[in-house]
């Protein structure tokens, strides 16, 4: 099926249906994706096997001076962002000077558009690193990945990198001490002769288990919206992930859902 990489380095503003009118961050080239996960539902399509000759990262620089190009634009249209979301095509903490950006971003929202939140969309592969996991701790939306607790589901779903465990995502998830939320993506699918499905009382009792340890202020469940690379995938009907829902709800959490 039909995915799509972001072409632009500042993208939007666009609707999106979990944070509102949102103005994307593109850390990743805009002519392929970097990712270190792989995940068979991701909208911008599985990694490429080969690096494509001449993509590369956007600088700090170009970064920034886009973006203030385009908060300028948007404030004299009164067309303010709710929310200036970091997501994109891939992983947006790949990038070797995120933490400076973030200090850019912030500052850039607080000049010229105060009321906007700052999002990273995340799967939380780089929280190992300090300076990464210190300018997560900055921004207000905070939203990590977690799929399932059970690491096969994660290993089919997700496709990590060498050297995810999940146990040590867990542990670096603990550590936001609640600033964090939880974004899980709820598919039902056939993959390379297995099936996957992260919806099961069993896979729904040990992530909720998960939860508790981790102790997230919001948990976000989605189900895929757009096209995905692999045509096994099952949306999630909305009745089911309001089920899910309910015992997020009955575990303590706050939770929000989108169908
Ligand atoms: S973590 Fe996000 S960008 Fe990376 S493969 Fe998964 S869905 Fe795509």
């Amino acid at each position: 099926m039909a995915t799509f990489l972001f072409d632009e380095i500042i993208f939007g503003p666009v609707i999106s249906r979990r944070l509102g009118v949102s103005l994307g961050i593109n850390l990743l080239p805009v002519d392929s994706k970097v990712c270190s996960f792989d995940c068979i539902y991701c909208e911008c399509g599985r990694n490429p096997r080969n690096k494509k000759t001449g993509s590369r990262l956007p600088r700090r620089e170009e970064v920034r001076n886009r973006l203030e190009e385009v908060l300028k634009e948007l404030g004299s249209k009164n067309r303010t962002p709710d929310v200036i979301t970091f997501a994109g095509n891939g992983e947006p903490t790949l990038h070797p000077q995120f933490p400076a950006i973030i200090d850019d971003t912030l500052e850039l929202r607080n000049g010229y558009a105060p009321k906007a939140r700052i999002a990273v969309l995340s799967n939380a592969t780089m929280l190992h690193r300090p300076a990464v996991f210190e300018a997560l701790l900055k921004v207000d939306d905070n939203i990590q990945k977690l799929d399932s607790a059970i690491e096969d589901t994660i290993r089919a779903m997700d496709c990590p990198a060498p050297g995810f465990q999940l146990h040590k995502t867990v542990g670096q998830l603990q550590k936001f001490e609640g600033k964090v939320t939880i974004q899980t993506m709820f598919i039902q699918a056939e993959f390379q002769g297995k099936s996957i499905d992260n919806t099961t009382s069993s896979e729904i009792e040990a992530w909720i288990g998960l939860l508790k340890e981790i102790k997230p202020a919001v948990v976000m469940i989605y189900t895929i919206a757009r096209d995905t690379p692999i045509e096994s995938i099952k949306k999630i009907p909305a009745s089911q992930l309001n089920e899910i829902a309910k015992k997020v709800k009955a575990a303590g959490f706050e939770v929000q859902v989108s169908g």
